[in-house]
């Protein structure tokens, strides 16, 4: 009998999630957060032992870059860089890789490095395989089902997407791409680094009632009112504070919780919409593309 395998990020990301839920039903131990070092060379054991990942590790590179699939004597390895100090960050971009390895060794012989903005790719017209190896990380690491149960009933606030990403053991940023590209809620992250947003990301049922951030010379500040910008370490950031129309420029209110990082002076914000959205003006215009999707195309094209 021939052994069908998945020919898709998704469809291999079902299919570990099942191999994986048939042993926690054995073993009666979560499988989460699921740990691609301790997983990886097992999986390729099992589907393909003639082309054998046999290493999983951490290395010292002077280059920057955050992940790598090398082969060696025909046989391949994953190698993160150890100047990565997020667990998460780790466990998503060894993901990654893992995902490379499943869907695109046979044309990647010379093996491959992702760095910071192969992590960012998320959809493109063609068939790319950094948004291909993202899908399939998020997919195995974040199955959607789980994240609606841990979300369901909480209140949205950074601490409750923080012990998500903790669950799963991803960074929080990717927990919240992952929630804010399923969740009916009109919502958006906004990641800002020194006053000024790096990119922004809404929900689509918060860009269908036209919230996004335009760009205005290619820079958009942060509102001076904001909790990213006033960087109050006194205040419960993370809870979150609601603010009166005007303050982040939408023709509404809207609740903010905010992650003040350490490093760099960056900032992650979640914005929170009510259910309903405003009545719109007769007229009014849809823009083309949000920062995400510039970000992304900017990623791209280099
Ligand atoms: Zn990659």
């Amino acid at each position: 009998m021939t052994i069908v395998l998945p020919t898709t990020p998704a469809a291999w990301a079902i299919k570990l999630s099942q191999l994986l839920q048939h042993i926690q039903a054995t073993t009666n131990e979560s499988i989460y957060p699921i740990k691609i070092q301790d997983l990886a060379c097992d999986i390729s054991k099992h589907f393909f032992p003639s082309d054998p990942l046999v290493r999983v590790c951490g290395d010292t590179f002077s280059t920057e870059f955050d992940g790598m699939m090398v082969k060696k004597n025909g046989q391949w390895g994953i190698v993160y860089n150890d100047a990565i100090t997020s667990r998460g960050r780790i466990n998503f971009t060894l993901a990654h890789e893992f995902g490379h390895y499943l869907l695109h060794r046979a044309d990647l012989e010379n093996g491959i490095q992702c760095g910071r903005n192969e992590m960012m790719k998320w959809k493109s017209e063609q068939r790319n395989i950094e948004a291909e190896a993202n899908e399939f990380a998020s997919h195995l690491l974040m199955p959607i089902n789980i994240f609606r149960e841990k979300v369901n009933g909480e209140t949205l606030d950074l601490n409750l997407f923080q012990n998500i990403a903790e669950y799963f053991d991803v960074s929080l940023t990717a927990a919240l791409l992952k929630w804010i590209s399923f969740t009916s809620k009109r919502a958006m992250i906004v990641v800002a680094k020194d006053g000024f947003v790096k990119w922004a990301k809404p929900s689509d049922a918060a860009f269908n009632s036209g919230i996004y951030l335009a760009y205005k010379k290619n820079l958009i500040e942060l509102p001076a009112q904001s909790l990213a910008a006033r960087r109050d370490t006194f205040f419960d950031n993370m809870a979150g504070t609601d603010h009166a129309t005007g303050i982040w420029p939408f023709r509404e209110g809207v609740r903010e919780a905010t992650l003040l990082a350490d490093t760099y002076d960056m900032t992650i914000s979640l914005l929170l919409f009510n259910d309903v959205a405003p009545v719109r003006y007769f007229g009014e215009e849809m823009p083309e593309e949000d920062t995400f999707d510039r970000f992304q195309r900017m990623a791209i094209n280099g």
